[in-house]
Parts: C-alpha cells; sequence; structure tokens
C-alpha cells in the first residue's frame, strides 16, 4: 500500500534481501532481540532460560523480573562479547523489563497468553497467499487479541482508522483465517522509552476496517493480475527504509 513498486520489485521481481542479510545489515537487530527475549519468557526456546511458569501476580513480579532480566542476559550475550557498545541496547532493554512486567500483570486480568512469533500463511483468493509473522496472539472468551512489538516507531490510530497503515488489520485477516476465531482486538505494543499499548483496533470497528482493506486488497490484486502498472510513489517517511531505492531511482528523479 506505501509503495506499488516497492513491492514489485521486493516480490515480483524477487529482489528482497533475504532474512539474514536484513538482520545481519538493519537496526532491527535490537528489536530481535527483544522479541527474543519475551518469546522465551512466555514459551519455551532451547538454550535459553524460561518460561516463566509460575502464575504471573504481585506475589510472583520480582521472580518474573529475575527470570526475564536472565533470559535477557543470555539473548545479548553475544552481541556484548563482539561489540562493547553493544551493553547499551542490553541495558536499554533491562530497564524496560519491570515495565514490561507490570504491563503483563495488567493485560492477564484480560488475556491469556497463547502463542509468539507465530509465522502464519493462509490461503486466500485469486490462488494467492498471505502470509505475515505474528509477534504474539492472546485470547479470552470473546476471540483473539493480535499483538505487535514496536520498539521504534508505529504508525498512529489515525492512520490505521483512515485505512493508510494497514499492518494491524492485515494481521486480523490472517489470525482469523488461521485460527478460525474471531479476533476482537489487534494493538501496538510500544516498547521504546516506555512499554504501553500504542494504537489499536477493536470489535465493530476492526471488523469494519478489516473487511474494508480485504475488499481493497482483493481489487489491488485483480487489478494487479489484469496487468496495472505499479508506480513508485513512496512518501519520505516509506523511502527512507526501502532496499528497492537504487531501482526505482527516486534520488535521481527528485534531484
Ligand atoms: S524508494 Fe520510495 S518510491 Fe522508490 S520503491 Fe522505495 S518506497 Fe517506492
Amino acid at each position: 500500500m506505501n509503495c506499488p513498486y516497492q513491492f514489485f520489485a521486493a516480490r515480483g521481481l524477487n529482489l528482497s534481501p533475504s532474512e539474514e542479510v536484513q538482520e545481519a545489515l538493519s537496526k532491527s537487530d535490537y528489536g530481535e532481540r527483544v522479541h527474543r527475549c519475551l518469546e522465551a519468557f512466555h514459551q519455551n526456546i532451547e538454550w535459553l532460560p524460561g518460561p516463566f511458569n509460575e502464575v504471573l501476580s504481585v506475589k510472583t513480579r520480582d521472580a518474573a523480573i529475575a527470570c526475564l532480566d536472565d533470559i535477557a542476559q543470555q539473548v545479548f550475550a553475544r552481541d556484548v562479547e563482539d561489540n562493547f557498545e553493544h551493553s547499551g541496547w542490553l541495558e536499554q532493554w533491562r530497564k524496560l523489563i519491570p515495565a514490561y512486567i507490570d504491563w503483563q500483570l495488567s493485560n492477564a486480568t484480560e488475556w491469556r497468553f497463547l502463542e509468539a512469533e507465530h509465522k502464519s500463511k493462509i490461503n486466500w483468493i485469486n490462488n494467492l497467499q498471505l502470509s505475515g509473522r505474528l509477534d504474539r496472539l492472546d485470547n479470552n472468551d470473546s476471540g483473539l487479541s493480535v499483538i505487535d512489538y514496536k520498539t521504534g516507531q508505529s504508525a498512529s490510530q489515525v492512520e490505521i482508522q483512515q485505512g493508510e497503515a494497514v499492518q494491524l488489520p492485515f494481521y486480523a485477516i490472517l489470525a482469523a483465517a488461521e485460527f478460525s476465531k474471531p479476533v476482537s482486538k489487534v494493538s501496538y505494543l510500544e516498547l521504546s522509552s516506555k512499554v504501553k499499548t500504542a494504537a489499536q483496533l477493536a470489535d465493530e470497528e476492526l471488523e469494519t476496517i478489516s473487511e474494508k482493506i480485504s475488499e481493497r486488497l482483493s481489487l489491488v490484486t485483480e487489478q494487479m493480475l489484469a496487468g496495472k502498472p505499479l508506480p513508485a510513489w513512496g512518501t519520505d517517511s516509506t523511502c527512507q527504509y526501502c532496499n528497492m531505492d537504487r531501482l526505482c531511482r527516486k534520488q535521481a528523479w527528485t534531484n
């Protein structure tokens, strides 16, 4: 949605760098480590401490913080060994751990953890497959809650409600199809200077926006299959993270 040409180059021409290369070169390393820590805290990962199997409460809060801290030390250990500056990453995350546990305490009054880092793939219309990685799924009697962890910037509430930022409703489409359950909430969990729920959609509003995004996706894919061109129209905020900038030659046509 942000830039049709970026999609064409990455997926149509298959020029998207592999995840391994992106991980090695991008600044998302910190985010990936934090994801891994939270995954190990909630579900078993071989060779890492955790998961935290006690019932989380005010009484067990300190033990939970210690468990996540232990996981963090191990997850970041190699980075710190490789480059001492990376210890700043570890310290940044360690400072947030008590706030994460407090957020989890409050979240657990309504939701139960279901799964972390779920690689989702569903068959969709026009013989297409939709895929994505769901950072975390919770559930309760009303359905599923999809949470996307954000260690950097995330889309605003307005951008999501206007249908410009499609990530969260798209995840709702994936989770509902794959788990055959209604998704009653999708949200960003900010893990930057503090831990807090950021933009979110729930219930009827989520259903309406997901339906509209699904319709638009269906229309756009039909148009692509019919050969409609895919122009390069990324905004500055999209272009700054784009790997295809040399190919579309944006710098040449904007100078
Ligand atoms: S650099 Fe910008 S305009 Fe060019 S492909 Fe990437 S997002 Fe699109």
